[in-house]
């Protein structure tokens, strides 16, 4: 059991909350599949505005400003293939799967001990965030359409690569703190990856390592203390400092 002194968890979807294969095995290809027919929906049903938003962000993160649709549908998938992490294709990939989850299609996949270990930690005062590199949306409804209910009702705020960027510059951790207002040293991110750790930490916050007893990178996260599941942290909100003076 770790405990912690903090008003704040930040917690990672992927590898901590929840598995790594769902979106590797699930979401990734489900999107994938629909790209073209997407775009082709779009342009048909909602009108010509909402393709050229799509593909224009596309061009923008390509840096290619002649990309035909169906360039940029292959661009995404290839980006898909490579786990490239594109607010583009985060923005497409999530739209896609909101109609997935809508129609139970798709679930959102958290660990058995998550939803009772984060009640825990709200009853406890502690405010709890996710920070992932899935789009803000697509977060929201893995934990909405969650394979235990909807847990959004558990959640303080999302952050992604759009509101903080990406996950392994310690810049992107200092927005998240200026937007929840929590001192950094009382803040604590979970992660199963030490580069993006590494950069919590550099940003003055607290770190702690996921491992789950299958992951074959073994049950430690280099230069990290390492839990295996959330019910293995009691966080406690720090006592009141002294009244400041005057
Ligand atoms: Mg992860």
């Amino acid at each position: 059991m770790i405990s912690l002194s903090v008003h704040t968890v930040v917690l990672d979807i992927e590898g901590t909350t929840g598995s790594a294969g769902h979106v590797h095995d699930v979401l990734f290809p489900y999107a994938r599949e629909r790209f073209a027919g997407w775009f082709a929906d779009r342009r048909s049903a909602a009108g010509r505005s909402a393709v050229p938003d799509a593909l224009e962000a596309v061009r923008a993160d390509a840096g290619d400003p002649a990309l035909t649709e169906a360039d940029a549908v292959a661009l995404l998938q290839r980006w898909t293939d490579d786990d490239v992490k594109m607010p583009s294709l985060k923005t497409v990939q999530a739209a896609i799967w909101a109609a997935g989850y809508a129609d139970a299609t798709l679930t959102g996949h958290v660990y058995p001990e998550v939803p009772r270990a984060i009640a825990t930690w709200r009853e406890h005062g502690i405010g709890v965030h996710i920070y992932s590199s899935g789009s803000v949306d697509a977060q929201r409804n893995w934990f909405t359409y969650s394979n235990h209910g909807d847990l959004s009702g558990l959640l303080c705020g999302y952050h992604d690569l759009t509101t903080a960027g990406g996950k392994r510059s310690a810049t992107s951790y200092r927005k998240i703190t200026a937007a929840i207002g929590t001192a950094p040293r009382h803040t604590v991110f979970l992660s199963d990856v030490a580069a993006e750790l590494d950069a919590a930490a550099e940003a003055g916050w607290q770190t702690v390592g996921v491992r789950r007893d299958d992951d074959p990178r073994g049950p430690d996260v280099p230069g990290h203390r390492t839990v295996a599941a959330l019910d293995q942290l009691r966080p406690t909100a720090p006592a009141p400092g002294p009244a400041a003076p005057g």
